[in-house]
């Protein structure tokens, strides 16, 4: 089917023919240092942050590419994954017409937008074992279905879909694939950004919140075929991304070598967690998982999340969401944090 895809029957009308805002900083784009500024009204006393930022992120987006192996064409940044899937919505769903896909249980964030803006979610259950259940997707596809939504390393159960799921859904589902690849540091499978010039209904989010250790700055990175990436650059507000985030993230980005070494300590750690876990009596399941999380199933959710939470340690009871009945949702800590985890665990009855 991708063969036959043709992004400007998807994308909103509104949106095709929207002339985006030009900033000053749109006009001029060269940094020669001998420059005056006097096009945007700043103050000019240096304080490091008393210039506009660079709209396009340019030396951060030229980082990001080396590091992923994309363009910086295929490369859109936001505040958080958040406004990178919000900006999906606004482009591609027209409000009280359009509809998504999700995949529950899954990240609680694409129903949010979908309700934000008023636009249907329809609902396909993951199999027993966390997997997509492609024929029921199809089924539940109509023509005013635009986006779906595939988190993998699925948050909360963890797990990674198969890759011939994924590309099954690519080649049969007529709308955009929206890959989360939040939790993707932590695995071993190659990220789908590999596969953008196979799929051109194809779109990556990826974050600096999780294995990049930068939640508090917010960057959400979005990766997809350059006419995606444009049609996106048009309606985001043109400084998104703000100088401190810009140049914090920069730094990160370069510091792969130190994020790479966290990473494996936070998966031996989750290694061991995972083992450990395994030997308690009231655990009845440990599932699989290729993120920095495990999803545990116990005897009584509430009642051990409570105990949890009286001796000073916050998990995720994730018992409301469907196929999690009395599960709870632990985030592996620094290694003197989960073993305090482990000698509560080993004394809770
Ligand atoms: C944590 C998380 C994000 C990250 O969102 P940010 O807004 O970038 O912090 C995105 N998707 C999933 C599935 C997550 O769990």
């Amino acid at each position: 089917m991708s063969k036959q895809f043709n992004l400007y029957t998807l994308v909103r009308k509104n949106i095709a023919s929207l002339k985006a805002y030009s900033s000053a900083r749109d006009e001029y784009t060269a940094t020669g240092s001998d420059m005056i500024f006097l096009d945007a009204n700043e103050n000019p006393f240096e304080n490091g942050v008393n210039r506009y930022p660079d709209p396009y992120q340019r030396t951060l987006k030229k980082a990001i590419g080396e590091l992923k192996q994309c363009t910086e064409e295929q490369i859109l940044l936001g505040n958080g994954s958040d406004e990178v899937l919000d900006l999906i919505f606004r482009a591609f769903c027209e409000p009280g017409t359009d509809s998504i896909i999700t995949l529950p249980p899954t990240y609680g964030m694409y129903k949010v937008l979908a309700d934000l803006n008023d636009v249907k979610n329809k609902e396909v259950l993951l199999t027993h074992n966390f997997q997509p259940n492609v024929s029921a997707m199809l089924e539940a596809t109509d023509s005013t279905t635009k986006l779906l939504f595939i988190c993998s390393p699925n948050n909360p159960t963890g797990n990674s879909f198969t890759k011939e799921n994924i590309q099954e859904i690519l080649e049969s589902f007529p709308g955009i694939v929206v890959v989360d690849e939040a939790y993707i540091d932590f695995s071993k499978d190659k990220s789908w950004i590999t596969q953008l010039a196979n799929y051109p209904n194809l779109i990556v989010t990826q974050t600096l919140s999780k294995a990049y250790g930068m939640a508090g700055i917010r960057l959400g990175i979005c990766f997809a075929s350059k006419e995606i990436i444009s049609l996106l650059n048009k309606i985001k507000p043109p400084y998104n991304v703000n100088e401190l985030t810009q140049k914090k993230a920069l730094q990160q980005v370069l510091n792969d070598v130190e994020v790479q070494k966290q990473i494996q300590v936070l998966l031996n750690e989750r290694f061991y967690l995972e083992e450990e876990l395994r030997k308690l009596d009231f655990v009845k399941e440990v599932f699989k998982t290729d993120a920095n999380f495990i999803l545990v199933r116990v005897d009584n959710a509430e009642a051990r999340y409570n105990q949890f939470l009286e001796r000073g340690i916050v998990i995720r009871n994730r018992t409301t969401q469907p196929l999690c009945e009395n599960t709870l949702r632990i985030t592996v800590g620094t290694p003197e944090e989960n073993k305090k985890v482990l000698n509560i665990l080993k004394e809770l009855k």
